[in-house]
């Protein structure tokens, strides 16, 4: 078998040349990075956990009409993808304070906002990931302002749709980060949300318990990764068969009646 042609590694991610035209693999590593890469560990199962997690957000998004990236999944650890030209911009939604907001502005963690805020970060490592405003991105041709229109839709759509996936299994939606790629179609472009969506990029916080269900595990030494990413994925319901952990099936006692 002709071997793929890898196209970007990235922390959690290797691309590689799709199948057909405007296609993409994208296959979801084991490793865990945090504080732009300066706290690294490789969590067994996360990939696996990460592949169908994101699967079933971004299939849930296309069936109501929020456009992805995703066009199926391959295998355990790799899923189909239409090619985009990423636009160089993270965007972050936030529904309570956390994070980098709650130390930039002194907002304590946990502070309900009263509309969703949304943020734009320039992706660039070699600067952390800046905090911008529209108007930098708009001067230094990052994103036009129809862009950026679109995607602060696209974000509040995701937003809607997330909240309310979470609420339905007790999980509270604090924020998320999504990246929003160009498709060309003849002279025409179109916005559409590309890379992930799983628990990497969101915070998810238990509504009862507070217990958190993301990323914050790791970066903050909190507990055991793959348990709360598979906790999630058990509640969604989108647990993969051979990873499910239920103890051994009795098939027959011999003492039916
Ligand atoms: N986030 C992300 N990638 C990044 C930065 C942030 O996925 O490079 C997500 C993060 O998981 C959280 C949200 O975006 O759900 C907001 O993150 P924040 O700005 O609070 O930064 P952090 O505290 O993670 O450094």
């Amino acid at each position: 078998m002709a071997r793929r042609r890898m196209i970007y590694e990235g922390k959690a991610k290797i691309l590689y040349e799709g199948p057909e035209q405007g296609t993409i693999v994208q296959y979801f590593k084991d490793d865990a990075t945090a504080f732009n890469a300066e706290k690294k560990a490789v969590i067994d199962g996360k990939g696996v956990l990460n592949n169908r997690l994101s699967e079933h957000f971004m299939t849930g998004l296309n069936l109501i009409g929020v456009p992805t990236h995703f066009i199926k999944r391959l295998n355990m650890r790799e899923q189909l993808v239409k090619a985009v030209e990423i636009i160089p911009l993270e965007v972050v939604v936030r529904n309570i304070a956390a994070g980098s907001m709650s130390s930039r502005l002194g907002i304590k963690e946990g502070t309900p906002l009263p509309r969703p805020i949304i943020e734009f970060y320039y992706k660039e490592d070699s600067l952390n990931d800046p905090l911008i405003t529209e108007e930098h991105a708009i001067a230094f041709g990052w994103a036009s302002q129809q862009d950026l229109d679109e995607m602060v839709s696209l974000a509040l759509r995701v937003n809607d749709f997330l909240s309310g996936v979470m609420f339905g299994i007790g999980i509270k939606l604090v924020d998320f980060k999504i990246e929003i790629g160009r498709i060309f179609d003849g002279d025409y472009q179109r916005l559409i949300v590309a890379d992930e969506i799983s628990p990497d990029s969101c915070r998810l916080w238990d509504m009862e318990t507070g217990q958190k269900l993301d990323k914050d595990v790791f970066r903050r030494d909190l507990g055991n990764l793959a348990d709360a990413y598979t906790e999630l994925a058990n509640r969604l319901g989108v647990m993969p068969k051979n990873q499910q952990n239920d103890g051994p099936k009795l098939v027959h006692s011999g003492d039916e009646k």
